[in-house]
């Protein structure tokens, strides 16, 4: 492939979800914090002085009708063919603990969320698209790990110590080490990622009773080789990410460990929002390098990739100051 001039590195798109009221009786007696004014805005009644109001305009808003379906046919769908082209991709859910950020990403048996749809959909493509006689063969593995207080580790194989992130000469960001299934079918991905969600590190707070601390990182890859000269191969990675919770901790009475381990959660999320702001306002530093979730992110965030932030907010009340702070990230994150 001529490497003629690169085209300018994409943006991240910016979604936001808003999940129902879980208590319908609270969501009776309480007016929302937030209000849809369309399909990409909405505004934030302050809690002290409701007749100030902040307004926010995102690429796409999903309010707390909206469904495990539309959010992915609306922002993840679209992005899965780019990936059998040889580019790559991410998802990442980001918001407070209890905001819906596993719901949107797992999901449920009854409500499957971002995960088992790509999932599904991604081997459908590969399957079609690489039957007998079309141009590619494809072939899709899996690896799952986890970053907690800056480190990697491979939930696919537990008792392998902190992975080391490294970067081939094209630009390539991998860990050598890291465990790699090779997946056919849906259920071989269930076989293999139920197991090893009992392997993450989680810590109950009085927020939540499994508040998740770390990013789970899933990393699908679609390995394609050409059927006839000039007998290219060529991958496509897609990053699911379940990121920690945004909360300030110092609000929700973590002490001791919990305060030192959310230092570094922070510094990720942080750093996440860095990378973000310099990729869409097209800063000529981008910095990739100040934390490992970035670093892992390089090939898949900006450039060639097609990335898509989902904020996840709640509409109660007592997440007010965690929902402006959600806003404010992924807003500023989207400018331009
Ligand atoms: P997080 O992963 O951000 O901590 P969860 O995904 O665990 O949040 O969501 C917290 C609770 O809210 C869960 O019980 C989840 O099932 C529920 N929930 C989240 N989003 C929705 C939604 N869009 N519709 C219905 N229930 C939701
Ligand atoms: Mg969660």
């Amino acid at each position: 492939v001529g490497a003629s001039r690169r085209p300018p590195p994409a943006r991240v798109r910016v979604a936001v979800r808003l999940r129902p009221f879980l208590d319908e009786a609270a969501g009776a007696s309480e007016p929302p914090c937030v209000q849809a004014i369309d399909s990409s805005s909405l505004e934030v009644a302050n809690w002290r002085n409701y007749q100030e109001t902040l307004k926010y305009q995102f690429d796409a808003f999903y309010g707390e009708r909206s469904s495990q379906q539309d959010i992915y046919a609306g922002s993840v769908q679209p992005i899965l063919r780019h990936l059998l082209e040889g580019q790559n991709a991410s998802v990442l859910a980001y918001g407070p603990t209890g905001a819906g950020k596993t719901h949107t990403m797992l999901g449920s048996p009854e409500q499957p969320g971002v995960i088992p749809r790509a999932l599904m959909d991604l081997l459908q493509l590969t399957r079609e698209e690489g039957a007998e006689g079309r141009p590619w063969a494809f072939s899709v593995t899996m690896s799952y790990l986890e970053i907690y207080q800056e480190k990697v580790l491979d939930l696919l194989d537990p008792a392998s110590g902190d992975l080391v992130i490294r970067e081939d000469c094209r630009g390539n960001i991998l860990i050598p080490g890291l465990t790699q299934k090779p997946i056919t079918s849906f259920t071989d991905f269930e076989q293999h990622f139920l197991p090893a969600s009992g392997n993450r590190t989680v810590g109950a707070t009085r927020l939540n009773q499994r508040s998740s601390r770390s990013h789970a990182v899933l990393l699908v890859k679609v390995d394609q080789r050409e059927r006839l000269a000039p007998f290219r191969q060529r991958e496509g990675k897609l990053y699911l990410i379940d990121l920690a919770g945004s909360e300030d901790n110092r609000r929700t009475g973590n002490q001791g460990l919990r305060l030192k381990e959310s230092g570094a959660i922070n510094t990720s999320l942080f750093v996440l929002g860095k990378v973000v702001d310099a990729l869409n306002q097209g800063l000529p530093r981008v910095p990739y390098r100040d934390s490992k979730l970035t670093r892992l992110l390089q090939d898949s965030l900006g450039g060639s990739a097609h990335s898509i932030l989902i904020a996840n907010i709640a509409p109660e009340r007592r997440f007010y100051l965690d929902t402006v702070s959600a806003l404010n990230f992924a807003a500023r994150s989207k400018e331009v």
